[in-house]
């Protein structure tokens, strides 16, 4: 099967339009290119639930902060046709900076609040408010009944279905679970930066998570004990930079005080230049939990 490649705003507009008439449904998954399993596996869920898949394709400058890596961000259009395509896209958008941004428009943005300033936040004040923009403004080009994200981003899921919420928005969002590598590495368009042995180092952030496992299975609650555990793990890494490791409320971000109920632990690390994320929902009891139950707006509101 191929995709179809568009650019502007007017094209998606005009070919939905189109799609529309026929009586099929749409779905958006939204992504910044450089097209992997992961990106797949949304893609290939979208494709089974909906007649029409919209993938779109833009490395979004108002995500990334002045010493981040928005110039080196890998761009390969020709390869993500083909992945989409792979996985069941009908259609690839991929418009200019632009075309999604023209002059008077970047005065608007999103302001996400609170959620924006946890963990991931920290690091990169703003990026939050750019993910947010660029997702509203995408939902409204291709108007989707349904949206697809990723486990692997949770905060940022849990700020777009928040942002949904706050205005109203009736598409559905999905949340699928990670995929990773077969030793545990998720993938990510960024793991591409890494070299063999910083690419060997990075397993050490699937394995923290399945250290945090053993240590609830073992009876562990003490959410400082197991926050402390992680943190010791990683350091005997000596690549490794940690970042954050945060045991948090699975709605709120927010950091828990006891392990009496399903938590998130998230993780961000740095390996040489490369910053990397990961997270797991678990309950109490040190089982690994699937990330829908957590995001209600499965039906329209
Ligand atoms: P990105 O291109 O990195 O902005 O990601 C686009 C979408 O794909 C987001 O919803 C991500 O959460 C999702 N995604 C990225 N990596 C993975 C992965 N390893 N497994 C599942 N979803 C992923």
């Amino acid at each position: 099967m191929s995709v179809e490649l568009l650019s502007t705003v007017r094209e998606v507009r005009c070919r939905l339009q189109e799609v529309r008439a026929q009586g099929a449904s749409v779905a958006l998954v939204p992504t910044m290119g450089a097209l992997h399993a992961g990106h797949q596996a949304l893609i290939r869920h979208a494709a089974m639930e909906n007649d029409f898949v919209v993938v779109s394709d833009f490395v979004n400058p108002t995500q990334f902060g002045p010493n981040e890596d928005f110039a080196r961000y890998p761009r390969d259009p020709q390869q993500d046709q083909q992945r989409a395509a792979e996985a069941g896209a009908h259609l690839l958008f991929l418009p200019s900076v632009e075309e999604i941004y023209p002059p008077l428009s970047t005065a608007f943005h999103i302001d996400v609040g609170r959620l924006g300033t946890l963990l991931c936040g920290v690091s990169r004040p703003g990026h939050f408010n750019g993910v947010a923009t660029v997702v509203l403004k995408l939902l409204e080009i291709v108007q989707p009944e349904k949206v697809y994200f990723g486990q692997k981003d949770f905060q940022q899921a849990r700020i777009i279905e928040q942002m949904m919420t706050a205005f109203f928005l009736t598409v559905q969002m999905v949340v699928c679970p990670t995929v990773r590598e077969a030793d545990g590495l998720a993938l990510s368009s960024r793991n591409r930066y890494l070299n063999s042995e910083e690419r060997t180092a990075a397993t050490a952030l699937y394995r923290s998570l399945l250290l945090l496992q053993s240590q609830l299975i073992a009876g562990e609650k003490d959410p400082q004990r197991l926050t402390q555990q992680i943190t010791t793990f990683l350091a005997k890494e000596a690549r490794l930079r940690v970042e954050y490791v945060a045991l948090v409320d699975p709605f709120t971000l927010e950091e828990v005080q006891q392990i009496a109920a399903p938590f998130l632990c998230a993780i961000a690390m740095h390996i040489g230049n490369t910053r990397l994320i990961d997270n797991m929902l678990f309950s109490p009891q040190g089982e690994i939990l699937p990330p829908d139950r957590f995001f209600q707006r499965t039906e329209p509101q």
